[in-house]
């Protein structure tokens, strides 16, 4: 089975599982070889209505009977209730979207938007950021590899992300003061060629190592852009549609963004985006030429399957309850944490939690040998979750990000197996 797998496959992320998929619902991946896997990764932080909620596939169903898609200029009923129910759902002036489909698409359309809206080019981000692997977005996606691909896009800075953990600049532990950011801002501002347009920023750094970004850092970035005219995206791939407990991660921190991009929440699953913006942002970059004619723009199948997440989140109350259930997930790793002193730290939002697991507490020097053990022994016990790789040098954080359906049985499972392969492989 591997062999076909590696010869007909690219590998495009390493190693393939070890088994082949069957099928999946709810919390569950089941295997061909009879395994069943609590999924606590939402396949890719996507599945958050579980796996195969049956109001999509009744969504897409329909879908496939009436229209699945059309020239980019066509827009059908599908497609525009689900902008209008974008721009119902958000705060003032955020208000006109364009459907697209991967969140790496979402972002390249929000540099496009700003550049075109302010005439400048240069994009801030943060270290330890994923904004997507294209040529735009991994020029700012400080997570992962740059190498080997030749030059950046042309104006992309790095700023040091607030990791209170490990904190780069005054080892705040826990007190961030938000140094970073002016520290970031002042290199940022002697670099520059005076043509900043945006800074892009995940309201929890995920990829990154699951680091929500403290309180008042997203204002405080909001009036470092604001200072210097550029436009603040917020990219919500991930913590959109009520995965940190509020439908937007930005509603935390009080602050409306210039432009939003939302992803893998959006679709549950199938190919959706939206990179969502103000009418005034919106007119004035399509009067300095903004186009972004792709075959899937406004693609009726994935907006009616938007639609059907919109509806179960809100029937379902997934928001409240993923309060809940993200608070007794974390009560239990808390716990867990008293039991071992390798989890050095257990943090996150809702249900988008990580826990850094280190030699020692005192020294924090990162586990990475246990995190890809764990992982492993976890997996072989039914449990499924992420490694997350911060910058690239760090193997020890773990990502539990189960579907915001999941229940308190499930999340018990989880962190019985979470005990059992620490124990296993300490
Ligand atoms: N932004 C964030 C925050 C992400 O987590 C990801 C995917 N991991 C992306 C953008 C890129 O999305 P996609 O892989 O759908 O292009």
């Amino acid at each position: 089975m591997n062999d076909e797998r590696e010869r007909f496959l690219i590998r495009y992320a390493g190693d393939f599982a070890p088994f082949v998929v069957e099928k999946a619902e709810g919390s569950w991946v089941l295997t061909t070889d009879g395994r069943r896997i609590l999924d606590f990764t939402s396949g890719q932080i996507s599945s958050t209505l579980g796996h195969n909620h049956p109001r999509i596939a009744e969504a897409v169903e329909r879908s496939l009977r009436e229209v699945i898609h059309l020239n980019s200029w066509m827009i059908n009923e599908d497609v525009l209730e689900l902008a209008r129910r974008l721009a119902e759902l958000l705060p003032d002036p955020l208000e006109q979207s364009i459907l697209l489909n991967t969140g790496s698409e979402t972002n390249e359309v929000a540099f496009k938007l700003a550049k075109a809206f302010t005439g400048k080019f240069e994009v801030v981000g943060l270290t330890r950021s994923f904004h997507g692997l294209l040529a735009g977005t991994n020029s700012v996606t400080f997570s992962m590899g740059h190498k080997g691909f030749g030059p950046n896009m042309p104006g992309s800075f790095a700023i040091p992300a607030p990791y209170e953990y490990r904190c780069p600049v005054r080892h705040c532990v826990r007190s961030c003061d938000m140094t970073c950011l002016d520290v970031g801002f002042d290199l940022v501002d002697q670099a520059s060629v005076g043509s900043l347009a945006a800074m892009v920023v995940e309201p929890v750094l995920s990829a990154g190592g699951v680091i929500p970004l403290p309180d008042g850092y997203l204002r405080a970035a909001r009036q470092k852009c604001d200072e210097r005219g550029m436009l603040l995206i917020a990219d919500e791939a991930q913590t959109g549609f009520g995965r940190t407990g509020a439908m937007f991660a930005f509603e935390h921190d009080d602050v409306v963004p210039d432009i939003l991009t939302v992803s893998k929440t959006l679709g549950g699953g199938i190919p959706l985006g939206a990179t969502i913006t103000s009418a005034e942002i919106a007119e004035k970059a399509v009067q300095n030429g903004f186009l972004h004619i792709t075959t899937h723009v406004s693609d009726p199948m994935p907006a009616a399957a938007g639609l059907a997440v919109l509806d179960v989140i809100a029937d379902e109350d997934l928001v409240q309850r993923t309060q809940k259930m993200g608070a007794y997930l974390m009560e239990q790793l808390r716990a867990l944490q008293t039991e071992f002193p390798q989890i050095g730290d257990v943090r996150g939002r809702g249900l988008l939690v990580g826990l850094e697991l280190v030699e020692d507490r005192e020294t924090k020097q990162p586990a990475n040998d246990l995190g890809g053990a764990v992982t492993e022994e976890c997996l072989r016990l039914g449990l499924s979750m992420n490694i997350v790789k911060g910058d690239g040098s760090q193997r020890n954080c773990l990502r539990l990000a189960p579907p915001l359906t999941t229940t308190a049985e499930e999340v018990d499972i989880a962190v019985g197996i979470l005990r059992t392969a620490l124990r296993t492989c300490l």
